[in-house]
């Protein structure tokens, strides 16, 4: 259908979305990019939607204090998929 499956990659340092290429991977096996304007390397966010820092940390915190994935879902109003994910992450970090 004459449309190419065309990405859109932003430089994230000086925002152009020129001469972005494939950059090999990153250590958790992303794919990086290189800005060819600015030089910088970097990954895309890998589909990281809705859910600011400060909930994340929230919910970081209430795992450590020994909430399930479930229960850190339902008290924060997000997906139990994703508490999941991040007691699994803090799980990984800790101790
Ligand atoms: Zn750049």
């Amino acid at each position: 259908m004459g449309t190419a499956n065309k990405e859109e990659k932003v430089c994230p340092k000086c925002g152009t979305d020129e001469k972005q290429r494939k950059y090999g991977l990153n250590g958790s096996g992303n794919q990086r990019y290189k800005c060819g304007v600015c030089k910088r390397e970097y990954t895309l966010k890998p589909m990281q939607r809705g859910y600011d820092t400060q909930t994340k940390e929230q919910a970081l915190k209430l795992l450590t204090q020994g909430m399930t994935g479930r229960g850190v879902g339902k008290a924060l109003g997000m997906s139990k998929a994703n508490a999941y994910r991040w007691a699994r992450e803090a799980s990984k970090k800790g101790r």
